[in-house]
């Protein structure tokens, strides 16, 4: 298994233990913040709550970082990537952003 594939399950395992706390789910999307922290919405079951475990330097959900750092890896330029991060989760993170998250993983 190549160092991204380990990376990209990781983060998967991540997104799997900070899913929903309603239903378990991993189709988390940011929805504003609260006074606790980030506040999410689950795209399952439509709870909103308190996201505690979202890594600390992420605005984005894991799952997008992991498409982004994936994209990467597939040898797409940042912006086809930022272009495939819109249509796939409707969020444009920035090159630079995208670009930290290629090189910290
Ligand atoms: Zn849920």
């Amino acid at each position: 298994m190549s160092q991204t594939a380990d990376t990209l399950q990781g983060l998967r395992n991540v997104l799997r233990v900070s899913g929903c706390k309603y239903c378990g789910s991993a189709r988390i999307i940011r929805y504003g913040y609260s006074k606790g922290g980030r506040r999410v919405r689950c795209l399952e079951c439509g709870h909103t709550f308190i996201w505690a475990n979202s890594l600390p330097f992420m605005r984005f959900s894991t799952d997008v970082v992991a498409s982004a750092i994936e994209l990467c890896g597939n040898g797409h330029t940042l912006n086809a990537v930022r272009v495939s991060l819109y249509s796939q989760y409707g969020v444009t993170p920035s090159v630079s952003s995208i670009f930290r998250w290629k090189n910290r993983f």
